[in-house]
């Protein structure tokens, strides 16, 4: 069945804009975007709105048991369709999930693939890799040696990863862990990378300190998750080709948090934190280190965790905007060069003819007031429309 948006204002998430387009598509993909007439099976009136790419959030972790509790399967399950639902109804349409406590996010990814269940599309990354009982490690191959963690590489790999997650510092999350305290050594994270070069995988390093980050850089990791940078991590970057990816609030949430549960987590952040990140985005500014948006959530059965899937993307594009990216280039971290970094660019991320229809219909014009990308109408993925605003 073929539908279009008529009249509307199409933003193709690589920095243009068109006024007063028919944008026709299926299944199949985008077929036409054009200012002539077409004619289709379905018609939706776009007068007054903006298309966009669907957004990509590049750091969640799907499901729950991320702060080591042990959840059965069938809980995991329930909590990513739900979290799955809560992405749709925020407009993303692409997650990379980045640590689970088993691999049921590889196989939930397996389901949308196989068209059994609907939702985002997946990048999973299933168990991640670290040192024994480093960050993470409850949900996590624990290897101590290069050899160790090659095995431990193949191993998800094998499980089917399309992202290795390595931890190359502690964190947070982790009861006992030093958040800026390296782990994983530069060699081991070097042969993650050659393991996942060889398949076409992506390589994703959990960095909180700098000492850590600049082995992940120098071992060729693909994205640097949460630091916050100096000069040299940022020139390091730009040489490598790096991306950063900032999620910067779940740090605002560790810091406001009261909940009891948050306490460890609370002790280790400071209210400097979030300067600290502000100086990264004006880093990666400054030295064109690309920015893919990133949120961190982490999920529980309901999806009330500390930083809740879906609505929290919002909250983290929003921060992005007030530490200086202009609303464009803040659309572009969460589209097309989000796709660029999950290598799908081919697939999403952009609207044009032939890509794949990952799109969002919002009211008004975010690349004038970003608030509106929380005015959603309908979300539509791989042609189907799977949110429609009552
Ligand atoms: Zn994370």
């Amino acid at each position: 069945m073929n539908t279009v948006i008529r009249h509307v204002r199409v933003i193709d998430g690589k920095g243009a804009v068109f006024e007063d387009q028919n944008v026709l598509f299926n299944q199949e993909g985008i077929q036409k975007i054009t200012s002539e007439e077409v004619t289709a099976d379905q018609e939706i009136d776009g007068n007054g709105k903006s298309l966009l790419p669907g957004l990509i959030d590049c750091h969640v972790h799907l499901g729950c048991g991320v702060l080591g509790e042990t959840v059965p399967e069938e809980e995991q399950g329930l909590a990513m369709v739900l979290q799955m639902k809560e992405c749709i109804r925020h407009g993303i349409t692409t997650v990379r999930s980045m640590g689970t406590a088993d691999d049921s996010d590889i196989k939930v990814r397996n389901l949308i693939n196989s068209g059994y269940l609907k939702g985002c599309r997946i990048l999973a990354s299933g168990r991640g890799i670290s040192i024994t009982g480093g960050h993470g490690w409850s949900m996590n191959y624990e290897c101590d040696t290069p050899a160790e963690t090659r095995k431990a590489a193949r191993k998800a790999i094998q499980a089917g990863a399309d992202v290795l997650k390595m931890f190359a510092t502690g964190g947070m999350g982790t009861k006992g862990s030093i958040p800026n305290a390296p782990q994983l050594s530069e060699e081991q994270m070097r042969v993650v990378c050659e393991e996942a070069e060889r398949r076409g995988l992506l390589t994703a390093a959990h960095c909180t300190g700098l000492e850590g980050a600049k082995r992940a850089i120098r071992a060729g990791v693909r994205s640097i998750e949460h630091i916050q940078m100096d000069r040299e991590t940022a020139q390091m970057m730009k040489e490598r080709g790096s991306y950063y990816c900032p999620t910067i609030v779940t740090r605002y949430n560790i810091i406001h948090s009261t909940e009891p549960e948050y306490e460890f987590m609370r002790k280790k952040a400071s209210p400097q934190d979030l300067e600290r990140k502000k100086k990264a985005i004006e880093l990666c500014l400054e030295y064109g280190v690309p920015i893919c948006a990133g949120t961190d959530s982490i999920g529980s059965v309901c999806n009330n965790g500390l930083t809740r899937m879906g609505e929290s993307l919002l909250t983290e594009l929003g921060i992005y905007h007030e530490f200086g990216m202009s609303n464009m280039q803040v659309i572009e971290s969460a589209t097309s060069v989000a796709a660029q970094m999950l290598q799908i660019e081919d697939e999403t991320g952009a609207l044009e003819e032939g890509k794949c229809a990952d799109m969002i219909l919002v009211e008004g014009k975010p690349d004038y007031n970003l608030d509106d990308l929380k005015e959603l109408v309908m979300t539509v993925r791989a042609g189907e429309i799977l949110y429609c605003r009552e």
